[in-house]
């Protein structure tokens, strides 16, 4: 009795986190020219509107709309002349059923502390916990740092995995991170594939011999623990920005001193909001301060996120890095790699510059990596079975595992061409 009292409680818990996205709904917008585009962007910036992707002429965007603004967004749209369709009239009915889902599989899963199976996403103290036994079962080459504690004071930890101890200069450093943006949560099974295929199920030696990696698995703690507790849509981090939880959080990948301020919102209620000032929040310097200290051997810098199966190169205003060619090339080759054993009825990856592809951004994670790194980028890895248009950034427990598969078959292709390109700028230095 009392159990079930207890478990009713929880479900009531559950339903009532929800709450605030009663009668939210999820517009698909279409638009038929790069000027309306820019009106219904315009609109959607002042209304504070959670964009989920912008619309261009042949690509409709997604939009998150609460149900307060509803009536006045879409008088907005019909007076425009614009095309649109209600794709999710409730988007808390498409929550609670993500809950349901996640918690049949989790009951089922076969999870241990030293083992995270693929049949769940973790939480910040699942991960958090891994890390330790990690580092105490391979102590030869698994390291846990302390990068810096975030503005709630958790820490934020990341493994190094090394056979040398990340004592050989001549060795190129991969650093890869997930969850800056916290609600893309089918980003950590891709980081903590990438651990296991390095720590625990070695079947390709050449990548933990010849390279020295960095995984920095939940780059933002507090915002990915608030999308458990409070708000599964939470993009930011927990800063408070009046000094109460009215308008809080920064949004970290636009927080990087790289063009920052230039594509981002100045107004803390945005969810782009930039900070203060580059660097202003102590989560991004922890991802500068591993860029700055492996930038003589940073080879391949990896941001994770979701959704739209991308894989984007800097820069965030449309402009190229000098070996741009370089990039792209490498770009498709991981692209091609993830599309061969990619479920079939998701899309091919697209690879392109940030800008072309999706929209002009400022003070991007990748952006800054690009400065240090040869190779840098940010991959959008696939929607729930890829209805892009329906269910963004909820997860589908079937796909937790194929997403780190799949998108560790891209991680491999861009760490051993980065590396070769580094062992070959090196060869060439000492001639
Ligand atoms: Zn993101």
């Amino acid at each position: 009795m009392k159990f079930l009292l207890i478990f009713s409680l929880c479900i009531l818990g559950v339903l009532a986190k929800h709450e605030i996205y009663e009668g939210h709904a999820v517009y698909e917008v279409e638009v038929n020219s790069i000027d309306q585009g820019k009106l219904v962007h315009d609109v959607e910036d002042n209304l504070f509107l959670d964009v989920w992707s912008d619309a261009v002429p042949g690509r409709p965007g997604q939009v998150l709309v609460p149900k307060v603004q509803r009536e006045v967004f879409e008088h907005f749209l019909n007076e425009a002349g614009v095309q649109y369709k209600v794709q999710v009239e409730n988007v808390r009915e498409q929550l609670e059923l993500e809950d349901q889902l996640l918690a049949e599989a989790a009951a089922k899963s076969n999870s241990s502390s030293s083992r995270l199976g693929f049949d769940k996403i973790h939480t910040f103290a699942e991960v958090d916990a891994y890390l330790d036994q990690l580092a105490r079962q391979y102590p030869n080459v698994v390291t846990v740092v302390l990068g810096g504690r975030s503005i709630e004071g958790r820490p934020i930890r990341y493994l190094r995995i090394s056979t040398t101890n990340f004592q050989d200069a001549r060795k190129p450093v991969v650093f890869m991170q997930s969850l800056i943006h916290c609600r893309e949560w089918v980003t950590l099974p891709a980081t903590l594939y990438a651990i296991h295929k390095l720590v625990i199920d070695v079947t390709e030696s050449d990548l933990v011999r010849d390279i020295d990696w960095i995984i920095l698995p939940v780059a933002n703690p507090d915002g990915y623990v608030f999308t458990h507790s409070n708000d599964r849509y939470w993009r930011k981090n927990r800063r408070l920005n009046f000094g109460g939880t009215v308008c809080a959080g920064v949004d970290l990948n636009r927080n990087f001193d790289m063009n920052w301020g230039t594509a981002s919102s100045t107004n803390p209620c945005s969810d782009t909001f930039h900070g203060t000032g580059p660097f202003s929040e102590p989560e991004t310097a922890v991802t500068r301060n591993i860029i700055q200290a492996h930038r003589n051997r940073l080879a391949l810098f990896l941001d994770i996120h979701s959704f739209g199966s991308m894989i984007l190169y800097g820069f965030g205003d449309g402009s190229l890095p000098s070996n741009a060619l370089q990039v792209n090339l490498v770009g498709v080759q991981m692209a091609q790699a993830i599309d061969r054993v990619k479920w079939p009825q998701n899309r091919n990856y697209i690879v392109g510059n940030i800008m072309n592809v999706l929209y002009a951004a400022s003070g991007g994670a990748s952006d800054y990596g690009q400065l240090f790194a040869p190779y840098s980028y940010t991959y959008e890895l696939p929607a729930w079975r890829n209805n892009s248009w329906l269910q963004g950034f909820l997860v589908d427990p079937e796909f937790i595992e194929q997403a780190g598969f799949e998108t560790w078959e891209g991680i491999k292709v861009g760490a051993r061409r980065a590396a070769a390109a580094f062992r070959q700028r090196n060869a060439v230095e000492r001639k």
